[in-house]
């Protein structure tokens, strides 16, 4: 029977049985901060198992796409196991249970109609106390008891252990159905779990009944695949064993099963199938939590390709195939394939780029690890190897293993948080306890009515305070003032915002009779508004009406909002259909929008967005949000993401005609209330996504008119035409250096810059053009944009402070190398320069004998100068050639040192003396000249 069969099988099997077939959630449940990717198919209806939602049905059938961390390092190694795999499930919500469980079960799998699995072939397991099922197993189904094992509650109670070690909570006994293929070990191919009981507390007694008993089943859909099958592993099956050949064909290999190789391929099937889901779900390798375990699986797999020979990308090719095996179930994968495979080819690159470093560097680690009799690789290696060559932990954790090497995880984890960074994942727990879950279990939720409204009369229904001992605990008054004393409010219903989609939560006041709470920040868990604050005066307690108060920082934060959707509207006008969001964040005339695009936008695309959506502003379109079947929001074109939860009726957002988007979020009524848009920058975070950031309102006036004031500013310090300035900044930059060259006694001094007037006379140059001046301007001065009238006027400084410089050189008579080259005489084919070098110290001389050698050699060199009224210096320097043929500095210095009353000397090609008689002077220097003929000639 083939896997796509077998799924509809299972689906319209329990459609029989009244169940509501409900479609697979998203892999990656962002909203739900318990799970990173969606480990098995109940977790969809958590809050229906707790009774927190209305039902429609209390039956559901469901094939779930799930993804199992803990189980990456079975991948490859055990026959059954994946990190993508589906099961399929059926669901009851205190409708039926254990025996309508066990008998259906039996149904499908042994029924010729259905699976029509030999009966014999299977047994099962039940939890050591269970007697009701085992019971059922025994006498209703007719097994033998030497074929129902009772397993302790690590083994079958869900969650695992839960009775002695907890969480307190709903958890329950379990029974599970193994298959026994001829001559190989027995597999687990489905779980029924029997949510009977609620823990409270440790044992004994700990366990009370559930007045509602819920049924929660789980099936491997490959591992059944595979036994119906008749293939020794699930990676054989229809669906995946032509992904598995299409890798080895990819990576130029035989696939054989049992080898290295068959391991590797069958990995990388695994790895890319389950890379290929996330992405196309719009999450991302990156550093941290879902993102991080993509990076982490995907490197797995370049790492399985390096060690079979591949040097370049190779995974990205598999996503057509992996597409088209998956495209009966999950049609939508096709339209994706561009995309994903552009995120992992990307990605690929990156790590392939440092990888054979990273790997030198680990064998070094080793080598050094031998040397010393070290067999735990220290978690600083592992923190250095991920930091500088994106070396995953776990593949240095694995690469080690190999070498029969441990690991250092908890250095490992210290030495990242001292970078402020830990990869990886923590513990979560499924069902969360304290005073905010018992409210929703009263509440249940707020009742928003916000959406048209900025106030609202409600009543105080909650009061979350923190205990001395720093927990927190629901009161029913509070009365402690003041910021420090932090309180969560929550009311029967709030016209405030709680963060969510992005958008920022709403701040204000919430008065009532006597007291004023401070609403700082509004937060959303599940249903639950909860407001953050304090007391500023009064007291406040449960069950009294008050008015809650939305602050006018709102319509700024609504500015915000509705842009973005014209934003969105315009990146897919100007970028393609492909620029999708990716995440966004909606603050006061502040956004920041994330979408897909490879390559960064340039800086004409991005002025045709930024116009684009001004183009909208000023047409004034109207803005309206309706509540409709998600059915008809697809109908109408709504812009839908892929991995996105939507609830069914949806919220639709339309402008005018060219937006509809299906948002939870407050928004203006019209676009012209947006006032002006403005990016203020574009960047990439991540491979294949790139930001925006962009101002509204008056922010973004205010940012327009910085701009214009910089460059005008600039302009006028610059003496020329705004459009001028970066043509005026580069003569600047040229005519600093020359200053400075002739500061440093080298180079003459430059005269004045000339005028510039290219755009003297034209009129005010527009918006766009000034900005984009400035941010030339910047750019060229290396600093940011309103930094940039500040670095020249601080250049400018340095041009007057230069020239004075220069100006007090040339009052003393200071000379230069090319002023001292004017005066050489030629004797034979050497240059002799013999001068009184007014101003210069013993250093000055040295320096410009070094540059007279390096410009006019061969030269001989004599330079005098006056140290103030009682000293005189002189050095002398031979080039090469000429201490070659017997030239002497030091005889030269020492000589003429008699004259002015001093003495000297030194090495051949350099030599200093000193005297004490400026007097002097104008003999030394005939008499230097006349040595030096002799020596030269
Ligand atoms: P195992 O002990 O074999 O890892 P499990 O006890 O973790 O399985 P459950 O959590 O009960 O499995 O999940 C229900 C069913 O889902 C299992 O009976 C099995 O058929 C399937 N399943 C679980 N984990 C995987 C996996 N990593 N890859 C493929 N199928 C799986
Ligand atoms: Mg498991």
């Amino acid at each position: 029977m083939k896997t796509d069969e077998l799924r509809e099988k299972y689906l319209s099997f329990y459609e029989t049985k009244g169940h509501a077939r409900r479609a697979s959630d998203v892999l990656v449940p962002t909203w739900d901060p318990s799970v990173l990717f969606t480990p098995a198919g109940m977790n969809q209806f958590k809050d229906h198992f707790l009774g927190r939602v209305k039902l429609d049905f209390t039956r559901a059938t469901t094939c779930q796409k799930c993804l199992r961390t803990g189980d990456i390092d079975n991948v490859g190694r055990t026959a059954y196991h994946h990190t993508f795999f589906e099961m399929l499930g059926n669901f009851s919500f205190g409708d039926y249970f254990k025996p309508d469980a066990i008998s259906w079960a039996w149904e499908f799998l042994t029924d010729k109609k259905w699976l029509g699995l030999p009966a014999d072939q299977l047994t099962v397991t039940v939890y050591k106390d269970d007697n009701e099922a085992a019971d059922y197993w025994h006498e209703k189904i007719g097994l033998p008891t030497s074929r129902i094992d009772r397993l302790e509650e690590d083994e079958n109670f869900w969650p695992a252990s839960a009775p002695s070690q907890g969480p307190d909570g709903v958890c329950g006994p379990c029974s599970e159905i193994y298959y026994h293929p001829k001559g190989s070990k027995p597999v687990e191919i489905w779980n029924l779990v029997f949510t009977q009981f609620n823990r409270v507390g440790d044992p004994p007694n700990n366990l009370e009944s559930l007045p509602s008993k819920n049924i929660d089943t789980g099936m491997g859909l490959e591992r059944t695949a595979a036994t119906l099958q008749g293939v020794t592993t699930n990676y054989h099956i229809d669906i995946l064993r032509p992904i598995v050949e299409a890798a080895a064909e990819i990576c130029g290999v035989k696939y054989v099963p049992e080898e290295d190789n068959g391991r590797r391929l069958r990995r990388i099937t695994d790895h890319i199938r389950a890379c290929t889901f996330a992405i196309h779900e719009n999450v991302y390798p990156g550093a941290q939590k879902e993102k991080y375990v993509i990076r982490r699986l995907l490197r797995r797999a370049v790492l399985d390709g390096h060690q079979m020979g591949l040097r370049k990308p190779f995974a990205y090719q598999l996503v057509d195939k992996i597409a088209e095996m998956m495209k009966t179930p999950y049609p939508e994968l096709q339209e994706t394939t561009q995309r994903v495979a552009n995120v992992i080819k990307t990605e690929e690159e990156n790590f392939l780029d440092r990888l054979d470093e990273g790997l030198a560097r680990t064998e070094k680690v080793f080598a050094t690890m031998r040397k010393d009799n070290l067999t735990v690789v220290s978690g600083g290696e592992a923190a250095e190897l991920y930091q500088t060559y994106g070396f995953p932990p776990e593949l240095f954790e694995q690469v080690a293993a190999e070498k029969g090497l441990t690991f250092d995880w908890p250095g490992y984890k210290e030495e990242m948080e001292k970078f402020g960074e830990l990869t990886g994942t923590g513990t979560m727990k499924l069902f969360e306890t304290g005073p905010i879950e018992s409210l929703k279990n009263t509440l249940r939720q707020t009742d928003f009515v916000g959406y048209d409204q900025s106030d609202a009369d409600v009543t105080i229904k909650g009061i979350v305070a923190n205990d001395e001992d720093g927990t927190t605990k629901l009161v029913d008054d509070y009365e402690l003032l003041g910021e420090e004393h932090e309180l969560i409010v929550v009311t029967d219903s709030t016209p405030f915002y709680g963060e969510s989609g992005g958008q920022v939560g709403d701040t204000g006041e919430i008065v009532g009779e006597g007291f004023l709470f401070i609403v700082t920040d509004t937060q959303k868990d599940s249903d639950l508004f909860l407001h953050r604050g304090y007391l500023a005066s009064g007291k406040i307690s449960s069950n009294v009406d008050a008015k809650a108060v939305v602050s006018q920082r709102r319509t700024g934060i609504q500015r915000a909002h509705s842009a973005t959707h014209i934003l969105h509207y315009a990146l897919q006008k100007n970028l393609g259909e492909h620029a999708q969001q990716q995440g966004s964040k909606v603050d006061e005339d502040w956004l920041r929008f994330d979408f897909s695009n490879m390559s960064a936008v340039t800086p004409e695309q991005l002025a045709a967005i930024e116009e684009d959506v001004n183009e909208r502003v000023s047409a004034s379109e109207t803005v309206k949000w309706e509540t409709v079947p998600l059915a008809k929001a697809r109908e109408l074109g709504a812009m839908m993401l892929f991995g996105e939860k939507y609830p069914d009726p949806v919220r639709l957002v339309s402008m005018g005609t060219f937006s509809r988007e299906l948002c939870g979020g407050t928004h203006l009524t019209n676009t012209s209330q947006v006032g002006m848009f403005e990016v203020v920058s574009e960047e990439g975070p991540s491979a294949g996504v790139r930001r925006i950031v962009a101002l509204t309102g008056d922010k973004a006036k205010e940012y327009r008119e910085q701009v214009a004031s910089s460059l005008g500013e600039m302009a006028k310090a610059l003496g020329v035409a705004k459009l001028d300035v970066p043509e005026a900044i580069k003569q600047l930059q040229q005519y600093v250096r020359d200053l400075k060259k002739a500061a440093g006694g080298s180079g003459k001094a430059p005269g004045e810059i000339s005028p510039i007037t290219t755009n003297a006379k034209a009129a005010e140059p527009d918006y766009a053009a000034q900005k984009e001046t400035l941010k030339e301007s910047a750019r060229m001065v290396n600093v940011g944009m309103f930094d940039a009238p500040a670095r020249i006027t601080a250049m400018l400084a340095d041009v007057d402070s230069l020239k004075k410089e220069i100006a007090a050189r040339a009052e003393m008579g200071v000379l230069t190398a090319d002023d001292l080259l004017a005066k050489a005489e030629t004797v034979g084919s050497t240059k002799l320069i013999v001068s009184e070098a007014p101003g210069a110290g013993p250093n000055e001389m040295r320096g410009l004998i070094d540059q007279l050698r390096k410009k006019a050699a061969p030269c001989a060199v004599l330079l005098i100068a006056a140290q103030g009224d009682e000293k005189v210096m002189m050095v002398a320097g031979l080039s090469e050639e000429v201490v070659k043929s017997g030239g002497k500095a030091g005889a030269w210095v020492k000589e003429i040192a008699t004259i002015v009353g001093g003495s000297g000397g030194g090495r051949p090609d350099m030599a200093q003396a000193g005297g004490k008689e400026p007097g002097k002077i104008a003999d030394a220097l005939a008499a230097a000249v006349a040595f030096g003929k002799q020596m030269l000639g």
